[in-house]
């Protein structure tokens, strides 16, 4: 059974040494979140994590959701126990805006909390989350009657949220969407249509579920530009705002899939169920748009998530189990065999994960912390830097950690061998689930075109140009530190590759738009590589700057760092040669010669 324990003080190192989240005492809601009120929340939702939700990860999976003929869902044995034992907790509006019932805590602390319970139990997790994504969807785009109807019960946990996007014959391409929104008198709209792999999107932990829709109004243009969002709650409100009516919207099956068992993903009918549009008509892929950012940087966690678990794991394997000898002469000989860990291939699994876990971590929290500044910070121009970050991020962190978080689950699942495709040690489990991370909330492929094909060309290169400028101005000002060269000098490179695999971009992808498809998942990569050394250098900075402490743990983060630049960034070259050879040879090929 494997387990979890969460990793509080690398958040805590993160938070306070890395970003200085001190600093930013100014925007709202953070003075509220001082070192030791966020060290005993983690501390707090770590026991939440690791003792109740670690221990139902296994019976999800196994027990999963069962649906019954009357079309109701019920969650495995100790989901709804546990749900309301973290709505009791505080955690689910931790971050939600005050004036409906949140704590306005900043997001850079709860990032952090959502990873612990994305360890532990992920399936478990995503009934938590997406009410979190309405939330901020509602908030951005509903009107100021929608928000005093929805927001309190959303925000406490009473009530829990779906997106509902994706129908049979379209998930990307939403364009081709079918559900109908057709008018009434009352301003209301009768949704009819059918929506499939729903997370969540009928369960038993909550009263009421608030399913956002989108559809498109009768008569709407066809395309992107005719769809709207509604607001389209299993149960409609008194106009008191207490449940009332039961709506036409049901579960028709739950999807049988290959991992997150615990989380019921539905197909829903919609069969004329009542709808309230939310913002302006046909403009409902942007107001989406603001679930869906929020959705996609918490898939890039889970990614995170899961290969934190898996190498904790993997570890307390690599320790344990006995194996052969240790290629420089017995390390145990008082042993019949050294243990795993001994051995130079399996520390290179080991390091890999752990190199990414850390760098990972402080990615998303920086990027949250982006977040925060975005929505709270009183300057303008502070908060369009901020939110140009979060636009250029959100991809890589929800393509790139997702990438490497499920490669990391297997390198776990390897480490223990013939084990670890049994499902007694728990390890298949999570490269089953984080599997899904990669796909839903925009295929990867998807993630990596935005940001070759939108985010590089959006406002004339804003983002890209702040990012570089940042990131090279951090290598100049350590020019010359012959302490800092083996972290700062491959740093540079890869930037270079980073510099020249976008000049490459912009003088090849107009003639032939494929030179930008073919080589959008390897800039995706080679970017968010970058992006991971950077946070290793700034890692490396506040590990020197503890250093004077004297323990060991600091220094063992130079030994990461040291890991990572050479054996992972040196990556970005095969990144960049791969995209420079264009995309002849990928688009030779007629169709029918598959
Ligand atoms: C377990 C699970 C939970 C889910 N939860 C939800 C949910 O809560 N709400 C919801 O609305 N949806 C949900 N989804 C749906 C999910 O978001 C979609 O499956 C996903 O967006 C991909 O859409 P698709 O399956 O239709 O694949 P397609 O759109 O058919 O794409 C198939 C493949 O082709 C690639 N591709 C497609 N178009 C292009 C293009 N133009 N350029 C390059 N490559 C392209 C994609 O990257 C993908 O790899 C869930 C799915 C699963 C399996």
């Amino acid at each position: 059974m494997p387990t979890y324990k969460a990793p509080v003080d690398h958040v805590m190192f993160v938070l306070n040494d890395v970003l200085h989240v001190e600093r930013y005492n100014n925007l709202p809601g953070f003075t509220e979140a001082s070192p030791d009120i966020v060290e005993a929340v983690l501390a707090e939702t770590a026991k939440f994590c690791e003792e109740v939700a670690a221990p139902l990860n296994r019976v999800g999976d196994r027990e999963g959701c069962r649906r019954h003929p009357d079309g109701s869902v019920s969650t495995p044995p100790g989901f709804k126990d546990a749900y309301w034992k973290f709505v009791a907790g505080g955690w689910i509006g931790a971050s939600a805006p005050p004036e409906y019932g949140g704590q306005g805590l900043p997001t850079v602390m709860t990032q952090a909390v959502r990873e612990f319970l994305y360890s532990s139990n992920m399936a478990f997790a995503m009934y938590t989350s997406l009410a979190m994504g309405a939330v901020a969807a509602i908030y951005a785009h509903g009107s100021a009657e929608q928000k005093a109807r929805y927001l309190p019960k959303l925000i406490s946990g009473e009530w829990a949220g779906t997106m509902d996007l994706t129908e049979p014959h379209c998930g990307t391409d939403l364009g081709q969407l079918r559900t109908r929104a057709a008018p009434l008198a009352d301003d209301s709209f009768k949704i009819t249509g059918t929506k499939i792999f729903i997370s969540a999107g009928e369960h038993d932990l909550t009263d009421n579920i608030i399913h956002l829709v989108l559809a498109r109004i009768d008569g709407a243009p066809a395309g992107t530009k005719g769809i709207s969002l509604f607001i389209v709650p299993k149960f409609l409100l008194d106009t008191d705002g207490a449940v009332g009516a039961r709506n036409a919207v049901t579960c028709g099956s739950i999807e049988e899939k290959m991992g997150i068992h615990g989380n019921a993903t539905c197909v829903m009918n919609y069969d004329g169920a009542t709808g309230f549009l939310v913002g302006e008509p046909h403009r409902g892929l942007f107001a989406m748009f603001t679930m869906m950012n929020a959705a996609r940087l918490a898939v890039g966690v889970q990614g995170l998530a899961q290969s934190e678990v898996a190498y904790q794991n993997a570890v307390i394997y690599a320790k344990e189990r006995l194996a052969g000898r240790a290629l420089t002469g017995a390390k145990f000989p008082q042993l019949p065999a050294d243990p795993l860990i001994v051995h130079a291939d399996v520390r290179r699994m080991l390091m890999t994960m752990r190199a990414f876990n850390e760098a990972a971590r402080a990615l998303v929290l920086w990027t949250a912390l982006k977040g925060d500044i975005a929505r709270r910070s009183a300057d303008a121009a502070e908060r369009q830097a901020a939110d140009d970050h979060m636009g250029l991020l959100t991809p890589v962190i929800k393509g790139v950690l997702t990438d490497l978080g499920f490669a990391n689950t297997v390198h776990a699942q390897q480490i223990f061998g013939g084990h670890g495709y049994i499902a007694e040690h728990g390890m298949e489990q999570f490269v089953r689930d984080a599997r899904i991370t990669m796909i839903f909330e925009g295929a990867n492929g998807i993630q990596a075109f935005d940001l070759v094909g939108r985010k590089l060309a959006k406002d004339g290169g804003r983002a890209f140009k702040a990012f570089f400028a940042e990131v090279a101005g951090y290598i100049k000002e350590r020019d010359g530190a012959a302490a800092m060269a083996p972290y700062v000098k491959p740093l540079e490179r890869a930037l270079g590759d980073l510099r020249e695999a976008t000049t490459w971009f912009a003088q090849n992808a107009p003639s032939d738009p494929n030179n930008g498809g073919s080589g959008s998942t390897d800039y995706m990569q080679l970017f968010g590589l970058v992006a991971l050394g950077y946070m290793w250098c700034l890692m490396v900075d506040a590990a020197k700057a503890k250093g004077a402490d004297g323990t060991t743990t600091w220094e063992q983060k130079l030994v990461l760092a040291r890991f990572f630049m050479e054996k992972m960034l040196s990556a970005t070259t095969a990144h960049l040669a791969r995209i420079k050879t264009g995309a002849a040879s990928t688009m030779a090929l007629p169709a029918d010669a598959f």
